[in-house]
């Protein structure tokens, strides 16, 4: 707090982790200073990124790319062009990243980076110049066995795009840098819907373990970018009722729940055209659009899943969820919910599926992509899939291992188990 004091969201992802690690320090005391050692991250590097748009203007904006930990492998973590982003924010990011590839079992470091950028409004061209001007600087800092980014909020298949032609213009190597490239080119099967599948595999775990499914069930999403949609659609092939989609202007309530050509409907006006969700009261005559609100107060359902961005879902939200019955919240974006608001759910015995462990598909994909590079083969979807859906019932059952282990929360288990293996892995590395 001393070293940090401006930067809240980064000291809440810390807090929240130390919260959960009482028992550990009680019998590992030796992991109180590599803990010290994981909170400052290994490079912080902060650079311009000026653009031209369309008219001539030119443009700054501030980049970023935090290489936070590499004890277990080359540094890892999305880009994030969004208005809201600071330093704290790629710090917050980086950290989580961690513990969630360490959970993944595969050979992946933590990392976060992206910029200030606001790509609303922009034509395909400055969004094509930006991307490679972030990339004439970015490229000197990454690499295949260094640092390899991925997109998140605001970075797609089309930017990711921009970035690896850059990428290659300028160090004359086509190597596996970035991941979420497209199928053509070096891309993997499943990567686009990995993390919302893994999202869902994730919920199923939780209600298998308990003896339940979610077939029938009524569940709330918030967001209706990549991770979204992608949980939406799965949800739709295991039997569950999705009622509810969002972005920065509001939320769409489909009572009976979006059907696949609802769906269809809504990323065609994200990802085609570009527009806001209010777009698809066109497309249906029985959903209710909420103007400027998150759909937690607005609906009735048994399991929620914000899937947009942080501190989307507070104490009155969780408040909300718990009077209408909700048993169950599996975090899809990173750090959704507040601390006061994952208190009352466990307060109340609500079910809470934390973001390290839920949204893990997406990086465990993108390892995935990493290792068909280094192999210069691509997997099929069904073998990729098949990998996914392993790799989410390990991260359950280790997190539900040291559930036990430590008489914890699902939370508390998923922190142990992928703080564990990074702080032996330190340990071993000596004092570096
Ligand atoms: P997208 O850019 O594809 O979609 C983001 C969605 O969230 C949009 O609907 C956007 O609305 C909404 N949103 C973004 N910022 C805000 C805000 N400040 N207030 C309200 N709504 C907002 O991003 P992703 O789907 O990739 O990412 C969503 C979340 O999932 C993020 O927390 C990300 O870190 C996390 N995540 C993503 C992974 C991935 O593989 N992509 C992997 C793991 C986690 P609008 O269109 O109006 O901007």
């Amino acid at each position: 707090k001393k070293r940090d004091p401006h930067q809240p969201e980064f000291l809440q992802a810390v807090e929240e982790v130390l919260t959960t690690m009482g028992a550990v320090f009680e019998k590992r005391p030796e992991l109180v200073t590599v803990m010290e050692r994981l909170c400052e991250p290994e490079r912080q590097l902060i650079f311009r990124v000026p653009w031209l748009d369309d008219e001539g203007n030119v443009h700054v904006n501030r980049g970023y790319r935090v290489q936070f930990n590499s004890a277990l492998g080359p540094y890892k973590g999305g880009l994030r062009f969004h208005p809201s982003v600071t330093l704290s924010v790629i710090k917050f990011l980086g950290f989580e990243q961690i513990f969630k590839n360490s959970l993944t079992t595969l050979p992946l470091g933590g990392g976060k980076g992206g910029s200030d950028f606001d790509p609303k409004g922009k034509s395909d061209n400055e969004i094509m110049r930006f991307c490679q001007s972030f990339m004439t600087e970015l490229f000197r800092h990454i690499g295949a066995n260094t640092d390899v980014p991925a997109g998140d909020i605001g970075v797609g298949g089309r930017e990711v795009g921009y970035m690896f032609g850059q990428y290659k213009r300028l160090a004359n190597n086509f190597s596996g840098i970035l991941t979420g490239k497209g199928f053509n080119w070096g891309g993997s099967n499943i990567r686009p819907e990995a993390t919302g599948y893994g999202v869902v595999y994730f919920a199923r775990e939780i209600l298998q373990d308990a003896g339940d499914s979610l077939e029938g069930k009524r569940v709330a999403v918030s967001g209706s970018g990549n991770v979204a949609q992608f949980t939406v659609e799965k949800l739709l092939d295991l039997g569950a009722v999705p009622v509810s989609m969002s972005d920065s202007s509001g939320c769409v309530i489909e009572e009976d729940g979006f059907t696949r050509e609802g769906l269809a409907a809504v990323m065609e006006i994200k990802n085609v055209r570009r527009s806001r969700i209010k777009a698809y009261l066109e497309a249906s005559s029985t959903a209710k659009f909420v103007e400027g609100e998150r759909p937690w107060k607005h609906v009735t359902v048994d399991i929620a899943m914000p899937a947009a961005t942080q501190n989307e879902l507070d104490l009155e939200d969780a408040k909300a969820l718990v009077a209408c019955g909700c048993k169950l919240v599996v975090e899809a974006a990173n750090m959704p919910s507040t601390p006061e608001a994952i208190h009352y759910l466990h307060e109340n015995d609500v079910q809470f599926g934390p973001a390290k462990a839920a949204n893990a598909g997406g990086v465990a994909v993108s390892g995935l992509e990493m290792s068909q590079n280094s192999l210069r083969l691509q997997w099929s979807r069904e073998e990729v899939d098949e990998r996914l859906r392993g790799i989410m019932k390990n991260i359950f059952a280790s997190s539900k291992a040291a559930m036990d282990e430590y008489g914890t929360h699902l939370q508390g288990g998923a922190n142990i188990a992928g703080f564990l293996k990074v702080a032996d892995s330190m340990l071993a590395q000596g004092a570096v």
